[in-house]
């Protein structure tokens, strides 16, 4: 063990870094004090009839000066999705770009531009990332494709392992420097195969995209689910943790999950959850059935397993019917 984090130590110290570097966490260094920031009671919930209740499709929230929070509206997309701006003395980064690709629609380029600081009269630059590559994270990527001083790592696996030279994938945190704010990478596959997690040195927050949220945590593969969240417990071992913040809000105050495709969210719950709920996810995963399960605070889901029961489940009702018929017409032909 300690040959390959010594192996994946040297191969980071030998290339190019720049401000990137790839390497084990394995010593726990005293953290400063995260700035603190302020979480809204109640973010944007769209309407029950979005057509008489017009309203702005993109909630922007300031944490701290540095930290701006995106909140899609229900009403322009259901999955109204969660987006994070962290900006830093040398450039700003934007994790995650949404569900909406017309800006007509969504004005997230040009919201997300308007925010960010100047520096000797210019704009910052912006580096656009993806927790992971669903569509409801990265529509709006088309947004930015002619405006200058930005780069779009795009989220399939090859760009990502690429880009954060990740070169043990799933294993290794990146550290992103965007200037004076250092942001760390962590793989964490399950979900989809290329999810990643952020944790924000400056806030001490950690942006879990998919991976973990008040909502269905829907699993892609259960295994590397299972490790993934054992590597973001390990690596928050030690560290501050203020909120643990996802991609989306799926449930009301009482635990009640909205139905799929939404666009009104009365009486929604917050979104930050705690380390308690990323401590306890390992249990509730070791115990999942494939199937459903329900916690306090989100539900675990495997579309694939229940797609294959409802599959089953057709086919057998089917073969009930045919065998029905069948003992019927053989019934009929006897008595006649
Ligand atoms: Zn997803
Ligand atoms: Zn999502």
């Amino acid at each position: 063990m300690f040959a390959r984090l010594q192996e994946v130590f040297e191969s980071a110290w030998t290339k190019p870094l720049l401000g990137l570097a790839t390497i084990l966490s394995c010593t726990t260094p005293a953290w400063s004090q995260p700035i603190p920031g302020s979480l809204p009671a109640q973010w944007t919930i769209g309407a029950s009839d979005c057509a008489a209740s017009p309203q702005a499709p993109l909630q922007v929230y300031s944490y701290e000066p540095q930290t701006f929070i995106l909140r899609q509206s229900p009403c322009v997309d259901p999955e109204a999705n969660f987006l994070y701006l962290l900006v830093g003395s040398q450039k700003a980064l934007l994790i995650d770009t949404g569900a909406v690709a017309d800006p007509a629609k969504m004005p997230l380029a040009q919201t997300i531009l308007s925010l960010l600081p100047l520096k000797n009269g210019v704009r910052l630059p912006l580096l656009i990332v993806h927790t992971h590559r669903h569509r409801d994270h990265y529509a709006g990527d088309i947004q930015f494709a002619s405006a200058p001083d930005v780069q779009i790592v795009a989220p399939d696996l090859a760009a990502v392992r690429a880009f954060f030279q990740f070169d043990y994938w799933p294993e290794g945190v990146a550290h992103l420097d965007v200037g004076d704010r250092m942001v760390d990478v962590i793989p964490t596959p399950g979900h989809e195969a290329a999810h990643i997690a952020f944790y924000d040195e400056r806030t001490a927050l950690l942006l879990s995209g998919d991976l973990l949220l008040p909502g269905r945590l829907t699993l892609e593969d259960t295994g590397a689910e299972k490790k993934s969240v054992a590597r973001v417990i390990e690596f928050l071992a030690g560290r501050p943790l203020a909120h643990i913040l996802g991609g989306h809000i799926e449930r009301d105050m009482a635990g009640h999950t909205y139905a799929q495709g939404s666009t009104y969210h009365p009486n929604e719950r917050a979104l930050e959850l705690s380390r308690q709920d990323l401590l306890t996810l390992p249990v509730a995963l070791n115990s999942f059935n494939g199937f459903y399960a329900s916690h306090e605070n989100y539900s675990i889901t495997h579309p694939m397993h229940n797609l294959l029961l409802l599959l089953f489940a057709v086919f057998a009702l089917v073969a009930m019917i045919v065998f029905a018929c069948r003992r019927c017409w053989k019934r009929r032909r006897q008595r006649g």
